[in-house]
């Protein structure tokens, strides 16, 4: 059977487990646009929040752009 050579020292053991513990990402639902997004903030893919048009996406500058 296949022995480690060294001993994992207390550093590298605890550096591996550090995302062991790592918050849940919480993820809200645009109602605009169905997608995931994060709470309270505006939609990155449709760019509403709360119900109103705040910001224009990256997908409609570039298509801006191009029917310049
Ligand atoms: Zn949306």
């Amino acid at each position: 059977m296949a022995v480690p050579k060294r001993k994992t020292s207390k550093t590298r053991r605890d550096k591996r487990r550090t995302h062991d513990n790592a918050p849940v990402v919480t993820v809200a639902v645009c109602p605009q646009c169905k997608k995931p997004v994060v709470p309270h903030c505006a939609c990155k893919s449709c760019g509403y929040y709360k119900g109103s048009k705040v910001m224009t996406t990256r997908e409609e500058v570039k298509a801006a752009k191009a029917a310049q």
